[in-house]
């Protein structure tokens, strides 16, 4: 049985790539932090199972920055792979918090790279990148070739994390591979993302709840793709013959005004009518013509982002209409 180990399995990503993993019948173990909660919405369904919970998927409490532990369970566990997925990843956030997004993004990347240098049986990496580093580019759409050139914190720390990921691999032979992701959504993405924001703010007016909803600037423009589909890339990458790094996107770019309109297209109400900007939400600085070329995914692993905008609204939308509480 393969042995799969995630950093960052509570998020979206993490439990999408939980279940992926699970239904190829690995064992899955999942780094968590320590939490006075242990509320993990994403991921009960897994733990009320008791044919999957303690069988063949496991937690471990670990920080990033406790590299002492990590090495001690990475050295227990043996994992054949390793998905790092953890850190702080809210874009607007990191303006607040710079130093322990950058400790935890960028250093923690590093720090987990120095502990597989030391393994017996190196397990096989995937670093989940982000269209961040890319910042302003000067071309679009743009590959894994395009030049880093970051504005936000985040994306700083992720060109970091994605440059030294390269640097492990062609220095000292790590079979280790940068996703370099493009926006990607589901309904178990974060409330604080704008996609999100906006399809619980669709359900909550929709329900009589509320008949606004506030956002910073509407000009922003995304790549916007499905979350599941974007861990199944993940996974192959880690499949293939050689490791490399791989633009996971859509190839399409959309503005934020056209995910409003699906969004509210769901429930037959105009947005216009509906949304309110504050500054509060407008960020230091904004990334530009962020748009991917997923060829390369697509013609070495056989990759493609199926969904497209109107249907990424609408999964939302009604997955957000018939919960209203989560
Ligand atoms: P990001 O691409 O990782 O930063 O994803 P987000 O979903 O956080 O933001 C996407 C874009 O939406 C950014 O350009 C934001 O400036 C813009 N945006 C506009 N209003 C809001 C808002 O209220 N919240 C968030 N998170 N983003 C907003």
């Amino acid at each position: 049985m393969n042995k799969a180990l995630i950093t960052g399995i509570t998020g979206q990503d993490g439990s999408y790539l939980t279940e992926l993993l699970l239904d190829k019948g690995y064992e899955v173990h999942g780094l968590v932090r320590r939490q006075s909660s242990t509320k993990r919405r994403r991921l009960d369904h897994l733990f009320a199972n008791p044919e999957i919970y303690g069988r063949r998927l496991h937690l471990h409490y670990a920080d990033l920055d406790d590299p002492t532990t990590i090495r001690r369970i990475l050295v227990a566990v043996e994992p054949d792979e390793l998905y790092h997925l953890a850190g702080q990843s809210h874009v607007g956030v990191s303006f607040e918090i710079p130093e322990s997004t950058c400790d935890t993004t960028a250093m923690g990347t590093l720090r987990l790279l120095e502990i597989i240098r030391d393994l017996p049986h190196r397990p096989r990496l995937l670093q989940t990148s982000s269209s961040e580093i890319f910042g302003r580019p000067e071309s679009a759409p743009q590959c894994e070739a395009t030049p880093h050139r970051p504005v936000t914190p985040y994306g700083v720390a992720k060109a970091f994390a994605t440059d030294m990921v390269r640097v492990y691999r062609e220095s000292f032979d790590f079979f280790a591979c940068n996703a370099i992701c493009y926006n990607h959504e589901s309904p178990r993405r974060g409330e604080s993302f704008v996609t999100r924001k906006i399809s619980r703010g669709v359900a909550a007016i929709a329900r009589g709840e509320t008949d606004h909803l506030v956002l910073g600037s509407l000009d922003a423009q995304r790549d916007w793709g499905y979350a599941p589909e974007y861990v199944a890339g993940m996974w192959r990458m880690l499949q293939h013959d050689t490791p490399g790094d791989y633009v996971l996107a859509t190839g399409r770019s959309h503005s934020l005004r056209d995910f409003l309109e699906a969004a509210f297209a769901v429930v037959g109400r105009d947005y216009e009518a509906h949304i309110q900007t504050d500054p509060r939400f407008v960020r230091p600085a904004e990334v530009h013509r962020l748009v991917g070329d997923p060829r390369k995914a697509a013609e070495h692993l056989g990759w493609k982002a199926e969904t497209d905008l109107e249907e990424l609204a609408r999964i939302m939308v009604q997955h957000d209409l018939a919960n209203p509480s989560v």
